[in-house]
Formats: C-alpha cells, sequence, structure tokens
C-alpha cells in the first residue's frame, strides 16, 4: 500500500522545506509527496487548479492524504477536490493536522504502508507530543497556582451550598462581556458565588468581582465548577447555567465539544484595509493616551484617602457612562456593552476591598489604585488567550482614569492633533478622541469589525487598519501623512504630486458636504420634484439641537429616559424629557416612539424573566401592553406635549393588529385622563420590523397614519441574523433583496389605504447615502437619519431621478443577493 501526500501552503518555500524535512525522517523509505505551494508568480497563495493536479499525481491507486497551512488553503484544497475524477476524490482525504508536525508524522507512517486513513488519523495526532511536552509549563506563566479541589476559601459561602458546572461556549472564554454578564447575574442576589476553572484546576475565584472571574483564564471549551451558599444560591447556579446554556448571549458560539475555536488571524503585515471612509492628512502624532503617571501621595486619614478615591471614582463613572450612553446611542447596545465592563471594574466590590485594605495599610489613595489595577492588569496580560490579553487595556484605560481623576488632570480626549498611529485603539480611546482634531486613525493592527473602529465610522473619522508594524512605525514617524479610508491608502511622507491627488479627493468630498451643509434648510425633493421628507434619529434634547436641516424627527428613541435609573420616570418627568426634545426642535414634527425595551434590553427596575430568545421575547410594544401602567404615563406625557406641539406617537415592534387597536385604546384612555380633548396635531404610526408587520400594511394602514420601517430590527428577524452578532454582520445587510421585498410589499399596503399612509425608513440604511434612490424607488418618501446624516442625505435625494430610482428598485429586487444590489448602487 502506497498512500500519497499532498503539500498545500501559501509559500512554496515552506512547502518544500516541510517536504525535505520529513524525507529527513524516512531514513531512506520512500512516501511520495506532491507539493502545491504559492502561485506561479512566485508569490504567496494557493492554487486549486495546482492542487488538483498534485492530488492526481500523488494518487497511486491506494489514496491520497492532503496536508495544509491555514485559511484559504483549506478551501483551495476543497476546491481542488471537486476538480479530481469521481475514484481520486473517493480516495483522498483533507487532513486537519498541523502542516509540520502532521507532514512529518504522515510521511513515516505512509512509509510504512498504512491506510490513508491511518495516516490522516497519525497526523491528526501529531501535535500530542508538544502539547503533553509544554502544558506543564502553563502555571509558570503567572497563572495562579492551582489549589486542591473545593479548597474551603476565605469567606468562603456559608450555610447549604448548591453546585453546578458549565462548559464555557463563547469563542474568546470568559472575556469583558461574558464576564461582565455573569457578575451582572448575581448582583441583587442573597448568595455567595466561588468559581473555579475544572479545565485548568485552578483555585477558587468570587463570582461577584469582574477582575477575579478574569483570572479563571476561562477559554472556549473549560469546564466552570459554581459553588453557591446563601438564601438565593439555588437562584444564583441556576442563572449561570442558564447564561452559559445560553452562551452568554453570544448565540452563535460553536458548541464546547466541537472542534477547537479557530485561531484569530493576526494582522497581515503590508496589508491595509480599509475600515472608516473619508481622506486624512495630517502630521502624524504616536497613538494611545499619555502614560499616567501615579500623582505625588496626598496626606490624609485613611477615611479621607477613601474620600479622595470615591471622589474620582464617581468622576469617572459619570464619564465612562457618558461614553457608553454615546456609544449606545452612535452604534448600538452591543458595543457600548464594553463600557459596562469597565464600569464594573470600577465598583468592582474586590478591588475595593483590595484597595481599603492598602490605604489602611498606610498607601495613598492613587498609589492604592495604581498597586490594585496593575496587579489586574498583570493578570490578564499573561492570559492564555489573545483576546482576553487584548483586555489588559481595558484595565489600563480604568486605571488611568481614575489616576487621572486623582491628580487632578480634566480628561480632555485621550489623542494629541495629527493623525493617529498606533498599534490598536481600545473604544474608550477611540469614543474619547475628538473628531475635529484627528484627520485620521492608522492601526498596525486592528479590524474593520472591532469596536473602536466601529465607533470611528460612526463619528466620521477615516481610518485604515492592519497595517502592519513596519508600515505603522514608519508612519509613527513620518512628518506627514496622507490617509484614504475608503481605499485603504496610507502614504508616508507623500510627495507633492501624491499630496495634491489627497487633497483634491478631500476637497471634493468637503465640497459635497459644504453644499450640503448650505442647502441643509431647504426642502429635499427629488430631480422631478417629488418630495422626500428628511428626518433625524433622536436619543436626546442635545441631539435634537444637533439636528441642522432635519425636516423632522422621524424617530425619538425614548429610551434615554429610563436608563440608568432605579426606577421609571414618572409623567412630569417624561413630559419635561420629550418637552425639550420638541422646543429644540422649534415647530418641527416630533416622532415619539413608545419605550423600546425588552429582551435583550432589559430595565433593571422592570424584573423581567429571563428569555431563551430575548429577541423573539417580549420586547418593544409587548412589553407596553403587558405593563399597562407604564404604557399609560408615557402616553399622558405624550398626550400632555402633543397639546403644545406637533407630535407623532409611534409603538415599536408591532406584529399582530389586535396589538395596534390595544396600543390605541390606551392612548384614547390617556387622552381623556389629560382631559384637554384630543390634541390637534397628534398623529398615530407604527414601526414595521417585524417581516409579518410588513406583509400585512394593508392590515395595519386603516389604522395609522404612517408607517416606519425599521431596517435594523426588520434586517435581523428577515434574515434570521442577529443584529449585534459580528460574526453575522455581512449577512445581516439591509440591502439583501428579501428585506427589499418587505419594503416594497409595505409600500404596497400603505397604498391600499382609503387615505395617505406615509411610508418612512428609520433604520441605519436611510443614513447611506448610496441608498436614498433605492428606498425612493421603493416608494419610501420619508428617511430619518443620525443627526450628522441628514444635510449629506438630502443632498442625495436631490440627486434622484424618479423614473430611475423606480428602474433600479425593478433591478434589485430582482437581485440574488445584497452584494448585487451594491454593485447597482454604484
Ligand atoms: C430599527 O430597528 O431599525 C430601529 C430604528 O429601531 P432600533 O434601532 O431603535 O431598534
Ligand atoms: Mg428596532
Amino acid at each position: 500500500m502506497t498512500v500519497g501526500l499532498v503539500v498545500v501552503s501559501h509559500s512554496r518555500a515552506l512547502g518544500e522545506a516541510a517536504t525535505a524535512l520529513a524525507g529527513e525522517m524516512l531514513h531512506g523509505a520512500a512516501a511520495p509527496i506532491e507539493v502545491a505551494a504559492g502561485l506561479d508568480d512566485g508569490g504567496f497563495g494557493t492554487d486549486a487548479v495546482a492542487i488538483s493536479e498534485a492530488i492526481a499525481r500523488a494518487d497511486q491507486g491506494d489514496g491520497v492524504v492532503v496536508l495544509m497551512d491555514m485559511g484559504s488553503a483549506v478551501l483551495s484544497a476543497e476546491l481542488a477536490l471537486e476538480m479530481v475524477d469521481d475514484d481520486v476524490r473517493e480516495r483522498a482525504v483533507l487532513c486537519a493536522a498541523p502542516l509540520v508536525e502532521g507532514l512529518v508524522v504522515a510521511a513515516v507512517s505512509a512509509a510504512g504502508g498504512a491506510s490513508a486513513a491511518d495516516v490522516a488519523a497519525e497526523a491528526t495526532d501529531a501535535l500530542g507530543a508538544k502539547t503533553v511536552h509544554l502544558a506543564p509549563e502553563e502555571p509558570d506563566r503567572g497563572e495562579p497556582a492551582p489549589e486542591p479541589s473545593g479548597a474551603e476559601q476565605p469567606g468562603a459561602p456559608q450555610g447549604e451550598e448548591e453546585h453546578g458546572v458549565f462548559t464555557v461556549r463563547p469563542a474568546h472564554g470568559l472575556h469583558a462581556r461574558p464576564a461582565a454578564l455573569l457578575v451582572q447575574a448575581l448582583r441583587g442576589l442573597d448568595a455567595d458565588v466561588r468559581l473555579r476553572n475544572l479545565t485548568l484546576d485552578g483555585p477558587e475565584v468570587s463570582g461577584a468581582s469582574l477582575s477575579k472571574v478574569a483570572t479563571l483564564g476561562a477559554l472556549q471549551g473549560h469546564d466552570v465548577a459554581v459553588r453557591a451558599r446563601g438564601d438565593d444560591a439555588a437562584d444564583a447556579v441556576r442563572r449561570l447555567l442558564d447564561l452559559a446554556d445560553d452562551a452568554f448571549g453570544e448565540l452563535d458560539a460553536p458548541s464546547a465539544r466541537s472542534a477547537p475555536p479557530p485561531v484569530a488571524a493576526p494582522a497581515t503585515p503590508g496589508q491595509p484595509i480599509p475600515a472608516s471612509p473619508g481622506i486624512g492628512i495630517g502630521p502624524a502624532r504616536a497613538g494611545g493616551a499619555a502614560p499616567v503617571t501615579v500623582p505625588a501621595a496626598r496626606p490624609g486619614t485613611p477615611a479621607e484617602q477613601r474620600g479622595r478615591l470615591d471622589d474620582a471614582r464617581a468622576r469617572v463613572r459619570e464619564h465612562l457612562r457618558g461614553v457608553r450612553d454615546r456609544a449606545a446611542r452612535e452604534i448600538g447596545d452591543a458595543e457600548a456593552a464594553v463600557f459596562d465592563a469597565q464600569l464594573l471594574l470600577l465598583d468592582d466590590p474586590d478591588v475595593l476591598a483590595d484597595t481599603g485594605a492598602h490605604i489602611d495599610a498606610g498607601t495613598d489613595a492613587a498609589r492604592a489604585w495604581a498597586e490594585v489595577l496593575d496587579e489586574i492588569e498583570g493578570t490578564f496580560d499573561v492570559a492564555a488567550d489573545e483576546y482576553l490579553r487584548a483586555r489588559a487595556r481595558d484595565v489600563r484605560d480604568v486605571r488611568d482614569q481614575v489616576l487621572r481623576a486623582l491628580g487632578g488632570v480634566v480628561e480632555r480626549g485621550a489623542v494629541p492633533d495629527g493623525i493617529l498611529v498606533a498599534d490598536d485603539l481600545t473604544p474608550a480611546e477611540a469614543a474619547a478622541l475628538d473628531p475635529a482634531r484627528t484627520p485620521a486613525v492608522v492601526l498596525a493592527g486592528g479590524s474593520p469589525t472591532a469596536h473602536a473602529v466601529i465607533l470611528l465610522r460612526a463619528r466620521g473619522v477615516p481610518a485604515v487598519v492592519g497595517v502592519g508594524t513596519a508600515l505603522a512605525s514608519r508612519a509613527g514617524e513620518a512628518a506627514l501623512l496622507a490617509v484614504d479610508g475608503t481605499s485603504g491608502e496610507v502614504v508616508v511622507d507623500p510627495d507633492p504630486s501624491t499630496l495634491g491627488a489627497f487633497r483634491d479627493r478631500a476637497a471634493a468630498r468637503d465640497r459635497r458636504r459644504d453644499d450640503a451643509l448650505h442647502r441643509a434648510h431647504e426642502p429635499a425633493a427629488t430631480r422631478d420634484g417629488t418630495a422626500v421628507l428628511v428626518g433625524a434619529n433622536v436619543g436626546s434634547a442635545g441631539d435634537a439641537r444637533a439636528a441642522v436641516g432635519a425636516d423632522l424627527a422621524g424617530l425619538v428613541r425614548t429610551e434615554f429616559c429610563f436608563l440608568d435609573r432605579d426606577s421609571a420616570p414618572d409623567v412630569d418627568e417624561q413630559e419635561a424629557a420629550y418637552r425639550a426634545i420638541a422646543e429644540a426642535l422649534d415647530g418641527r414634527r416630533v416622532t415619539l416612539r413608545t419605550l423600546d425595551v425588552g429582551g435583550d434590553k432589559p430595565l433593571d427596575y422592570l424584573s423581567m424573566p429571563r428569555e431563551a430568545n430575548p429577541f423573539l421575547g417580549v420586547r418593544g410594544l409587548r412589553l407596553a401592553l403587558a405593563r399597562p401602567g407604564l404604557l399609560a404615563d408615557q402616553l399622558r406625557a405624550i398626550v400632555r406635549v402633543a397639546h403644545d406641539h406637533p407630535v407623532d406617537v409611534m409603538f415599536p415592534m408591532v406584529t399582530a393588529v389586535d396589538e395596534l387597536v390595544a396600543a390605541r385604546r390606551a392612548l384614547d384612555d390617556a387622552v381623556e385622563a389629560v382631559g384637554r380633548g384630543r390634541p390637534a396635531g397628534l398623529r398615530v404610526g407604527i414601526m414595521v420590523e417585524v417581516p409579518a408587520a410588513a406583509l400585512k400594511a394593508a392590515a395595519f394602514a386603516p389604522l395609522v397614519d404612517f408607517l416606519s420601517i425599521g431596517t435594523n430590527d426588520l434586517t435581523q428577524y428577515a434574515l434570521a441574523a442577529e443584529r449585534g452578532n459580528e460574526e453575522l454582520a455581512a449577512l445581516a445587510d439591509a440591502l439583501d433583496p428579501g428585506v427589499l421585498a418587505l419594503v416594497a410589499a409595505t409600500v404596497e399596503g400603505a397604498a391600499r389605504a382609503d387615505h395617505d399612509v406615509l411610508v418612512a425608513v428609520c433604520g441605519e440604511l436611510a443614513g447611506d447615502e448610496r441608498a436614498a434612490a433605492l428606498l425612493i424607488g421603493l416608494g419610501v418618501r420619508e428617511l430619518s437619519v443620525a443627526p450628522a446624516a441628514v444635510a449629506t442625505v438630502k443632498q442625495a435625494v436631490r440627486e434622484v431621478d424618479l423614473g430611475r430610482a423606480r428602474d433600479l428598485a425593478t433591478a434589485a429586487l430582482a437581485c440574488p443577493d445584497a452584494p448585487s444590489v451594491r454593485a447597482l448602487l454604484g
């Protein structure tokens, strides 16, 4: 039996060297090895045709084992297998073994006459020896020394014990977000909960402390033991097991029992990725926040030191909450959650206890805080997982912010003027930088889907990521940089003609923006005179003031009134908040959406039951109807404001006509309760976010004045792709023809009403200038967008020709997928 081997690698040199190494191990025995590696021009890459030819050559009738390096090598090998004859394919095995170790073992095994299946199996086990050899060193990497299982720890819980074990499913283990969820889940329970990483046989740590949970080093697939005592011990264990079952909300996480997690690809040197559009020209500024030194000790009693620390933490808490709220408004709750983790760390009971102990021992507040946080940062720094190591930056962020507050230094944005060049950026740094003083960002690493980069996009800062350390270090020393975040170009010290070309491009963009701003207050109509309203999506009175040129506020996310508090705002408080927005809009219509929480956006004070599928649960109007008191208060506040300002009330997440009928009845009750008759300008609409609602638009239309399509939720429900899931970002594309068909169905259903029912879009798609013609062609007549996008979307509307837009819509509906639609938009 002679099994052939094929080596598939991006690098020809690597393929040949690995083959030579394997040959050395054969000591004269023979194993046919074919190499399909690199591209014809000598570059890196894999070629499916070359691989299929290599498989055919290696096959001598007894089968072929194919070993690959990574990424596209695997895809090319799969493709190559499709190309070979059926009988060859049946005898061939694509082997998951590591290339070098696997090839050596496979060569020896094949030369010994093993079958293809056995060769592949032995090769797959090839890492075993290395793993066993290196495993005992792990505790030396700074991880806490293992303690005997179940050892009684100081302060361990007393009373009846409850136990459980869960397997960590999120791809990056118990990283900041799941760890924060875990700690939050235990809050308010009368239970002392201890966790232990069984897989690493590590020590028990407190489940109440985010910093301690991080030290579990719990990676995907690790088993974690839960031990709880106290009156709510059973509840605590159940909550954690439910969370773990739910993969800590990261529902895409593969089963812990499946294949090991893919290793995140490192940023490829020299392969810049355009990450946030726009042009930036300016001097380079080395990135990151300026290092913070521990301020000089201030004398004082321990009580005074604690007081200073509490004050400093309070200032940082307020700052972080602001950053978190802005991130939630600008990019979404999932991204904002990273700041929740920082807030938890700021108030972490273990951190505070440790800091207090240092203070009691005579250390001043600043040094005590620095010492404790440095220690935590150190535990992240040596974590085995790259993602966890990256969290050390978040800890440093919190440490530095408190130290600045203690030293009296005002937080003034982490980044000085100029193009920021850095290895990577934390979300906090991205949120803190001032777009007016940062023409662009260039990162050696990073990824377009990283939280920090999403923030940069939301804030309009051009960015190129993944440029590699070589270019980043040259860029960091440049007198001048030219960056195009649309094409991914980064030019270090550009020559005059390159600089001229960048300036022309930037000028063209600026002109377009200036023209748009200049005409922002004019109504927008297509070339042939069809009026299209352009509104602003608003989450505060400040947003309303920023909505320059908006014809209305097409969506007021009233959640802003309800978050970050211990109880719901009363009618007076809500009235004041809505009135402030209406006043800022100075006579323009205000669309107040009733509270859209529930499911994934719980309100602590509502004590909602945990749901297996929160996005499919009691959220939006469903929740409001289940809490009639809450809805009644909100509607009363809205009605009061509607007596003085033009107000629309809009119900979110409507699925059934009955729900709308009930909501309208609640509105009638509120009108009666306010006692001043029905406000003249009060109109009623619903958000179309559920596919069924889009398809039943004709049933809703007689009962409303307008339908506003929330493409964010409509997309996730139509495509079964959760909106906050980075892994599904490419799938969850609002330009998918399936989503567009639902927009068309909504327009068609609205047209069947016996009165005018305007169809609006208030999801993110409305803010994409390139989509304006398409949406108008589909029949949408109002676009509600982020305040900063109002002017440019109006300008995009003015460039639309209705006839062409309709043709574009017809063509888009016939497309097979979102990229084809995008190609049509140009
Ligand atoms: C939407 O779903 O498109 C929408 C605008 O609502 P939100 O983003 O607030 O869920
Ligand atoms: Mg929505």
